[in-house]
């Protein structure tokens, strides 16, 4: 059977309505306190057999779609990878996104994967085109309290990860605090930093409390980055905040934005992340938004350039460090232009043998993770789609519980018409509209309406 028959196959089981009636089901409390799908997971990876019908049910759930996605012959693999605690945890979200969304491309998880979580606005830098209009705090932000029913209400609904950016992430008083309810969820925790403020002791105690991942923005080499952000002596704090992380051993990227103030930086930084060691190096698209403005874009040509270069440096490397990565959504069409079985993009890296299953699990996957399985909080609890995308969709705390936050997660109407991209104004014609999708944050901030083209494409200039 070919990948798209096996898909279908694959929906049809999931879409029928007792099937659907049983997964509801594991959804629920076992005495434990843990919901029944997780300690079937437990039970599954460790090979232990349960007389009951909703886990024969799961365990064909799992093998299937392994062997739809990925091949039969990872299912061992998958096994293992399952042991993860944030896989297992990604694995119920997609379970629950089956579940309220069937089986759709692109894929829609239960609960977002991840939420970006602007926590203050207070930054100690100026930097000119920033995307939060960062300085001072908001008079409403979040107070600790509130801030740590946010976390409850996001952890019990599912939320996988969490990243606290800013503004300067740094600056809250009670970060720690927040850093350490979110481990006692277990979930993944990152922090996006502009990184001057990260001296080898705060980089060890944030390791200390369990932080997986830290990213840090440098925007070119020293000339163009102090300008960019106004202060003399800046590039070299950043880069020894860098140095700090990676020796620390936490996950470090460095993300860079790229407009026409740093264009010819772009191989300069490259190379240096590289020098650095860093694991990742992130390519932000830019999107002219808070103080952002329009005459610093780059054209789609340009970027078509950059990405390429990108591109052709991820896959030359094999799997040494740095992975060179991009938001931008095209990044996963040129992935698959260059018809090799390797698929990139903002959130998900996949190398499979087999090229029919990469397009498949390509369209799945889908670039855009707008309304999918990405979301994000300002510091006074307004929820977006996304961090560049300056559309409140509510306030987080009109929330009692999880319950409340997974039903606006269901019903949300700029949500739903995210997800749908069919219904995309020009990009709903394109081949690679479930691959790709267009940076919905970018059509919202040229046309002031979400399912507009996405300027930045050379498919959409052509
Ligand atoms: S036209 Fe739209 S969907 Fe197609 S590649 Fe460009 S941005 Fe992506
Ligand atoms: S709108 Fe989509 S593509 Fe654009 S930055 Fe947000 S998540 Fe990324």
């Amino acid at each position: 059977m070919n990948t798209e028959n096996m898909v279908i196959a694959f929906s049809k089981m999931i879409l029928n309505p007792l099937t659907k009636y049983r997964l509801r089901r594991l959804f629920k409390k076992d005495k434990n306190g843990k919901l029944i799908i997780e300690n079937y997971i437990d039970a599954y990876i460790n090979d232990y057999n349960i007389d009951s019908l909703e886990y024969n049910l799961l365990k064909n759930i799992l093998e299937k779609g392994v062997g739809t996605f990925a091949g039969n012959e990872l299912n061992e693999k998958a096994k293992e990878q399952f042991k993860d605690t944030y896989f297992k945890k990604g694995l119920i979200s997609v379970i629950r996104g089956l579940l309220y969304f069937g089986v759709r491309r692109p894929f829609v998880s239960g609960a977002p994967f991840l939420v970006v979580w602007d926590i203050t606005y207070k930054c100690n830098l100026r930097c000119k085109h920033c995307y939060a209009n960062a300085g001072k705090p908001l008079i409403d932000e979040l107070n600790t309290e509130e801030a740590k029913h946010v976390i409850d209400i996001l952890a019990r609904a599912g939320v996988v990860a969490l990243a606290f950016s800013g503004g300067e992430p740094l600056m809250r008083k009670d970060l720690f605090e927040l850093i350490d309810k979110a481990k006692e969820y277990e979930m993944q925790v990152s922090i996006a930093t502009n990184g001057t403020l990260l001296t080898k002791e705060k980089v060890k105690r944030l390791k200390e409390h369990g932080v997986d991942f830290i990213q840090i923005s440098l925007d070119g080499l020293k000339e163009s980055h102090e300008k960019f952000r106004g202060i003399e002596g800046i590039f070299d704090k950043t880069v020894e905040g860098i140095k700090n992380v990676v020796d620390s051993g936490i996950i470090c990227a460095i993300a860079m934005t790229a407009t026409k103030l740093n264009f010819k930086d772009v191989m300069g930084v490259m190379g240096l992340a590289e020098e650095l060691g860093v694991d990742q190096f992130m390519l932000y698209n830019y999107i002219p938004v808070g103080a952002g403005s329009y005459d610093i874009d780059i054209s789609p040509e340009e970027r078509e350039h950059l990405l390429n270069i990108l591109w052709e440096h991820l896959q030359s490397r094999g799997s040494k460090k740095p992975a060179f990565l991009s938001t931008a959504p095209y990044y996963s069409r040129i992935a698959l232009q260059h018809n090799k079985c390797y698929l990139a993009s903002h959130f998900a890296n996949v190398d499979l043998d087999e090229n029919d299953k990469l397009k498949t699990l390509a369209n799945f996957i889908g670039g855009c993770g707008c309304g999918r399985f990405y979301l994000s909080l300002r510091a006074n609890g307004d929820i977006q789609p996304c961090v560049f995308f300056p559309l409140k969709l509510g306030n987080i705390k009109e929330f009692k519980d999880e319950n409340d936050f997974l039903k606006f997660w269901r019903e949300n109407k700029i949500l739903n018409d995210l997800r749908d991209r069919d219904k995309l104004k020009f990009c709903g014609k394109c081949n690679y509209k479930y691959v790709c999708g267009g940076c919905r944050a970018r059509a919202y901030s040229y046309y002031k309406d979400y399912m507009e083209r996405d300027p930045g494409c050379i498919l959409v200039k052509k």
